[in-house]
């Protein structure tokens, strides 16, 4: 196991490694495979150029070769026709020196007999004489030796080439030619194979390069044109001369700069196009590099918003300007219990509308689609779970705004309500309880004020029915008025106990429990519906109650049960303030007008009913929890009665507020919406 440990983080780091290596192995290959192309490329160019060079000079030098070999044979029969028409010594001297005018490269022209001995010889006039003519003799080795070649070939030769010492040290390279001539005897020219080369060659030959005449064996002999500069190269050519009797080498050294980076234009675009190549890489690579780096963030960005619409527990549907489902979140599916597929694939019908309300989602939809703005703080809905169960929702809609800025569909967001409903209804059940309880608790405080309300109607009845009895119990049958008397005595009796039933019938109106509708009412009935249950207190502590009414107050529309209760509850809390001693005068207004102005935005119209007593008034600390549940200070109070009262009007959109009445006591006024 710890081995395990240790090689775990080895093996990710070589995974990634290779991750690595199997992205860039492309790009590095291309860009040897780039970069070889490029050198050998640029390799190619240059020897193409150092081939064509080595051609070029190739070519001048057989073309040299082709000229000497001409101007030699030219010169052969320029010598014979030094002796036509059988010109006698003088004759060919004079033809001989103008010969050696028109051939710098002659430097001597000899007449010779068959045994060699000089019969004439003319020099140069371009330079001082270069032999003595005891020098010159028949036995002189490279002339015997070239004619005894001419004799044997029967045609002009050549002697090797010799060096033939001047003065002060410099000397030359000289070659002899040898014609046989008609007759016996030989004509011999002295060549110097300096102005040969001059003479016979064109003269752009040795521009720019040295051209030489070398042994067989490569000895240089004797050299014309430019000295080899630095820096450049030197490319030889050097092609044998083959002249009866003797062989020479021409030799031509070109200098050319020496090849570089750039030796041509075909090189030049070459490497222009091949550095372009590397740069358009480089920029491939690197806009890759951004690319990757791009759907990287784009793959963080979308897991991010995939993680976001996964986790958010609120539903999300888009549909298309058809009305076609293009996309749900997994809480939306869960909401409802369908998958995705079976969301966005059913055309037929939307499965989570309820049968019954499908006809009117469709009229809602269309509208939509029509372009109808959705409330902006959306709107109730009930949908339909795969099982078939009904839910609430409530709606947000909005339309889709694609990045151009025009309109794609329409996007939803679902938040499921029915936890909420729930809830409220606990909360509105547990609320009805607690009037009810209330409502009990009053009754239960009103036993006695209504055990002590009816002694008076059942006193009455008890003696009028024994006054009866008595009437009726004298002897004989009543006289006339005693029957007069008796009658009166049983109305009376019926009188008192129809009190006695009202008093009991406004009680049990009160506590019984009826249906929690909203009605229009006017203020006079609402007073007068408490009123009884008022009066019972009010007698019992000595209170008096008047009442104002302005004058053709409007209905108002409310749940009358509660607004009673409401009324009731504020007029018991003013009468209760006032049970002091000291206090003489006790008096409870009730008094409904006009609201001034409406609370609220809206424009409906409102009702106040105030409750004022001159009781002790509400101290700070009494007022600050005042309508906190359970907060009271009487020892036999629930603290009940004005939270219920404030939450009943507020039902109503109504406002429940309090402030002190001058000099003394406190006025509760509460406001409610009038049915118009
Ligand atoms: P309860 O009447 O059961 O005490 P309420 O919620 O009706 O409960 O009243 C709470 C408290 O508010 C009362 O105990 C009393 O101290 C005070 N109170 C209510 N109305 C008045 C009033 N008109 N004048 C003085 N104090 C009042």
């Amino acid at each position: 196991m710890p081995v395990a440990r240790v090689l775990r983080p080895a093996f990710a780091r070589l995974r990634f490694l290779r991750s690595v290596w199997r992205r860039w192995f492309l790009w590095v290959l291309l860009a040897i495979l780039v970069l070889a192309l490029l050198v050998t490329v640029v390799w190619l160019a240059g020897r193409h150029e150092v081939e064509q060079t080595q051609t070029v000079l190739d070519r001048d030098t057989a073309d040299a070769v082709s000229d000497l070999r001409d101007g030699l044979q030219r010169n052969v029969q320029t010598l014979r026709a030094s002796l036509a028409g059988g010109a006698d010594r003088e004759q060919w001297e004079t033809r001989a020196a103008g010969l050696l005018r028109d051939h710098r490269e002659w430097l001597r022209l000899e007449w010779r007999d068959p045994a060699l001995r000089p019969l004439a010889a003319v020099d140069s006039p371009y330079r001082r004489r270069v032999f003595s003519d005891n020098e010159r003799g028949p036995d002189q080795m490279d002339v015997e030796l070239a004619c005894s070649t001419a004799r044997k070939l029967g045609a002009p030769a050549y002697s090797p080439s010799h060096y033939v010492a001047a003065l002060q040290g410099s000397g030359l390279e000289v070659l002899e030619l040898c014609v046989p001539v008609e007759g016996g005897g030989y004509l011999v020219a002295a060549y110097s194979l300096r102005d040969t080369l001059t003479e016979l060659l064109a003269p752009m030959l040795s521009r720019g390069q040295e051209v030489a005449f070398t042994e067989a064996d490569g000895t240089r002999l004797v050299a014309i044109g430019a000295p080899r500069r630095i820096g450049t190269r030197v490319f030889t050519s050097q092609q044998l001369i083959d002249l009866p009797g003797v062989t020479l080498m021409l030799r031509i050294d070109g200098w050319r700069a020496v090849p570089d980076l750039f030796p041509n234009m075909l090189t030049a675009l070459v490497t222009a196009i091949s550095i372009a190549l590397v740069s358009v890489l480089v920029l491939l690579a690197r806009d890759t590099r951004r690319r990757l780096r791009a759907e990287r963030d784009l793959a963080d960005a979308l897991a991010f918003r995939k993680a976001m619409e996964d986790s958010v527990i609120t539903g999300l549907r888009a549909r298309d300007l058809q009305g076609r489902i293009t996309y749900v979140n997994p809480a939306f599916c869960e909401m409802v219990g369908f998958s995705a597929e079976e969301l966005m694939h059913s055309d037929v019908e939307v499965p989570y509308w309820p049968t019954e309300l499908a006809h009117e989602y469709q009229r809602r939809q269309a509208v939509r689609l029509a372009g109808a703005t959705p409330p902006r703080e959306g709107f109730e809905s009930v949908f339909m779970r795969k099982d078939g169960s009904r839910f609430p929702v409530l709606i947000f809609e909005a339309p889709l705004i694609n990045a151009q800025g025009s309109q794609t569909g329409w996007m939803s967001a679902f938040i499921d309500i029915s936890e909420q409903r729930r809830i409220e209804e606990l909360s509105r059940a547990s609320q009805e309880r607690l009037q009810a309880s209330a409502r009990l608790a009053t009754v239960g405080e009103m036993a006695s004020l209504l055990s002590h309300e009816l002694t008076q109607p059942l006193a009455a009845i008890a003696s009028y029915a024994s006054g009866s009895l008595n009437l009726l119990s004298a002897d004989g049958a009543p006289q006339a008025g005693e029957h007069q008397e008796v009658a009166m005595a049983v109305r009376r009796i019926a009188e008192q106990a129809d009190r006695a039933g009202q008093v009991i019938r406004s009680v049990h109106d009160f506590v019984r429990r009826r249906d929690r509708t909203r009605e229009s009412v006017t203020p006079q009935a609402l007073v007068d519906a408490v009123l009884p249950l008022v009066r019972l207190q009010a007698r019992k502590l000595g209170v008096r109650v008047e009442l104002a009414f302005e004058d053709h107050l409007p209905a108002v529309v409310c749940d009358r049960t509660l607004v009673e209760q409401v009324l009731l509850n504020l007029a018991r809390n003013g009468m209760q303030a006032m049970d002091m001693p000291e206090l003489s005068e006790r008096v409870l207004r009730l008094r409904v007008v006009r609201a001034s102005g409406s609370p609220g935005p809206d424009a409906r119209r409102w009702l106040e009913f105030s409750v004022a007593d001159v009781g002790c008034g509400i101290s700070d600390e009494v007022a600050s929890r005042l309508f906190t549940p359970f907060f009271t200070t009487r020892p036999d109070g629930m603290g009940l009665g004005l939270s219920l009262c404030r939450t009943v009007v507020e039902q109503h959109g109504g406002v429940l507020m309090h402030e002190p009445q001058r000099p003394r006591g406190t006025i509760f006024r509460f406001t409610l919406a009038t049915a118009s």
